[in-house]
């Protein structure tokens, strides 16, 4: 039975980073007999440029028939970042109802993360932030624009089956791991929505009684990632702190051209969507250096997703061969490797093309 994936390479080294990683699936699936078919989709800020639409049209019916989309980055210099974002990606995520965003945390041997105390081995954690309600709502306006008493208000919302559903996707997910969540919060200071998310989550950690949780401030949670991110297993949090402190998370972790993403409709009704966590680059584009890792790993988080766990190993196992060797390690790592050498090295490391 084969997969259909839809790729969206997108712009500057998005394009760099997705050709890599196909190579590199290719090599994976045959290694595992797994039939991936791909159809490629231009959608990128280049396209706005030429045609004023990041996709056409009908793109949501294009892509809902698929099982999964792997998109590179879009971003392009003169076009705002709102354009990629409502043209494109913010559609996506919420026709497909990917209500998690996944980015796993991980220092790996030969990378220097900037963090003192964060050694390899011991940072390994993932953050589930809430991706379609909370903070980042369009409820709010403007008052007296220019007035000396002007004011703005912004309105965040969250729903008991918004709040229920992603603390539901940590808790599973801390179960395949260590069986640890920690809750970020704020309810000292914000007072109607934050202590009905600590309600909520409570109530669904007593559907898991196996999985330890603690809730944590966001103020001190953000100050621990920094001073002891080897404490963290699973960190769920609405959209807003989700966003800063997966952020964050990346930079401790040591390099953005690794970091991995992933969108996610778990109830697999709709496609979900893997993709770095890095952007177009565009002062890199065009010069073959970009570190195609973090397309990597988003690959093999699309492959878990897929059913494919063993494959998806291998993929991080080879990533993990690559960056011990100073030799295939790229520029933002402090190598001199380019994108082909790191590709020929996964490669390599994933056996004999049959
Ligand atoms: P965005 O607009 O989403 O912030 P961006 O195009 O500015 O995207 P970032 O992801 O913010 O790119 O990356 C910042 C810088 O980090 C890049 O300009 C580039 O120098 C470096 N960088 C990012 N990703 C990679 C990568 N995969 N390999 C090497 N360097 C990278
Ligand atoms: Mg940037």
């Amino acid at each position: 039975m084969s997969q259909r994936i839809a790729v969206i390479p997108g712009d500057g080294i998005g394009t760099e980073v997705i050709s890599a990683t196909r190579t590199v699936l290719d090599a994976v699936c045959r290694r595992h007999a797994i039939t991936l078919d791909y159809d490629e989709y231009d959608w990128s800020c280049e396209r706005y440029l030429r045609t004023g639409a990041m996709m056409p049209a009908d793109g949501l019916d294009v892509l809902r028939p698929y099982d999964a989309i792997l998109l590179g980055a879009v971003g392009a210099p003169g076009v705002p970042d709102h354009v990629s974002l409502w043209g494109l990606l913010i559609p996506i995520r919420r026709a497909f109802r990917q209500y998690v965003n996944l980015r796993p945390v991980r220092v790996f041997d030969g990378v220097d993360s900037p963090v003192r105390g964060a050694l390899p081995g011991e940072v390994d954690f993932v953050v589930v932030r809430e991706n379609v309600e909370g903070e980042y709502s369009e409820i709010g306006g403007r008052l007296g624009r220019g007035h000396p008493e002007e004011m703005a208000v912004q309105e965040a919302v969250f729903t008991r089956a918004g709040v229920s559903r992603i603390a539901d996707y940590a808790f599973e997910l801390a179960r395949t791991r260590r069986g640890h969540v920690t809750s970020a919060t704020k309810s000292n200071g914000i007072v109607h929505t934050m202590p009905f998310w600590d309600e909520v989550v409570a109530e669904r950690a007593a559907a898991f009684p196996d999985v330890r949780w603690r809730s944590e401030h966001i103020d001190a949670l953000a100050a621990k990632f920094v001073l002891q991110p080897g404490s963290f297993d699973v960190v769920v949090a609405s959209n807003l702190f989700g966003d800063i402190l997966s952020d964050l998370a990346a930079a401790v972790a040591g390099s953005i051209g690794i970091a991995p993403s992933a969108n996610l409709d778990p109830t697999r009704s709709y496609p979900s969507m893997f993709e770095p966590v890095h952007g177009s680059a565009p002062d890199i584009a065009g010069k073959g250096v970009a570190n195609p890792l973090g397309a990597v790993w988003s690959a093999a988080l699309m492959l878990d997703h897929l059913g494919h766990t063993p494959a998806a190993q291998d993929l991080v196992a080879a990533m993990e061969a690559t960056l011990r060797e100073p030799g295939t390690r790229t520029r933002d790592l402090g190598g001199t490797a380019d994108t082909r050498t790191v590709t020929v090295a996964l490669l390599d490391r994933l056996g004999p093309v049959s």
